[in-house]
């Protein structure tokens, strides 16, 4: 998120809570509603494992085309996400107008959940932008105590996976937390919330989990897992800083619901 240029950044807020603020039934957005009214056909095929989506020019129209062999229908939550992705190369204008003029060729989209790529990246803060506009999520989960139980909650009411739900949740969420994401005991990707305490963490992407947090302990003892809301010292996880931390460490892990991915969400309180 913090990749994006300020300029992309604020096109794409604008238009995703507009969108969202006129589209939608009760908290979740209504993705078909907003094609509809944009006159963008949305085409389900089987592709193969060939792409997620993909927005497609035929020299006199926009057509989104939906990979169903992956899962990619509009009511799933895997499937709400690459829609949103797609519209959002619809509507962020570098995208559309390179794709209408043929300058950007038309390019299958995977849901991934580290994007290098610029166009990428961007449509993806688009999705996450359209289906849980900053104001609604904080407005649900304001004021409440913190657990997996909000992201799950985010989940349902957004309708979208809760890997997408706690991605968001770290971004703009009412309760700084930071999520590492491991397979197999190794760490594969880290994402800290802004206002996360700026601790030196014991691992780094590449390398194995700490063996006393939790997610480390449940590899360790094989197909042990842990779900519940545990309480860690501080030490499990970090290099003590220079001041003392006074607040206590927690974690809590679930299986992503997209990837093959360990989730842990770690945080203070
Ligand atoms: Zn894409």
């Amino acid at each position: 998120m913090d990749l994006i240029p300020p300029k992309t950044w604020n096109e794409i807020t604008l238009i995703s809570s507009f969108l969202a603020d006129n589209f939608h039934n009760g908290r979740a957005t209504d993705l078909l509603a907003i094609c509809e009214d944009e006159e963008l056909q949305v085409c389900l095929d089987d592709y193969d494992t060939y792409f997620d989506g993909m927005l497609v020019w035929d020299t006199s129209r926009f057509f989104i085309h939906l990979n169903i062999a992956r899962g990619n229908i509009p009511v799933t939550n895997r499937g709400r996400f690459s829609l949103a992705h797609e519209i959002g190369h619809y509507f962020i204008d570098a995208h559309r107008l390179g794709i209408r003029s043929g300058k950007l060729p038309a390019h299958p989209s995977y849901s991934f959940l580290i994007h290098s790529d610029q166009m990428e990246r961007e449509a993806d803060f688009f999705a996450a932008s359209l289906l849980m506009p900053a104001e609604k999520l904080r407005r649900l989960t304001g004021g409440r105590k913190f657990s997996l139980d909000i992201i799950k909650e985010v989940s349902t009411e957004f309708k979208v996976s809760l890997t997408a739900a706690a991605i968001r949740f770290a971004e703009v969420g009412t309760h700084g937390i930071m999520l590492v994401f491991s397979e197999g005991g190794v760490v594969k990707w880290i994402k800290r919330s802004s206002d996360f305490l700026k601790l030196r963490i014991k691992c780094e992407i590449g390398s194995a989990v700490p063996t006393t947090s939790v997610v480390g302990e449940s590899f360790l003892k094989r197909n042990a897992k842990y779900t519940s809301v545990e309480k860690l010292d501080l030490e499990d996880w970090f290099y003590q800083g220079e001041w003392p931390v006074r607040w206590q460490l927690y974690e809590q892990c679930f299986y992503s619901d997209v990837y093959n991915y360990v989730i842990s969400i770690v945080w203070f309180k």
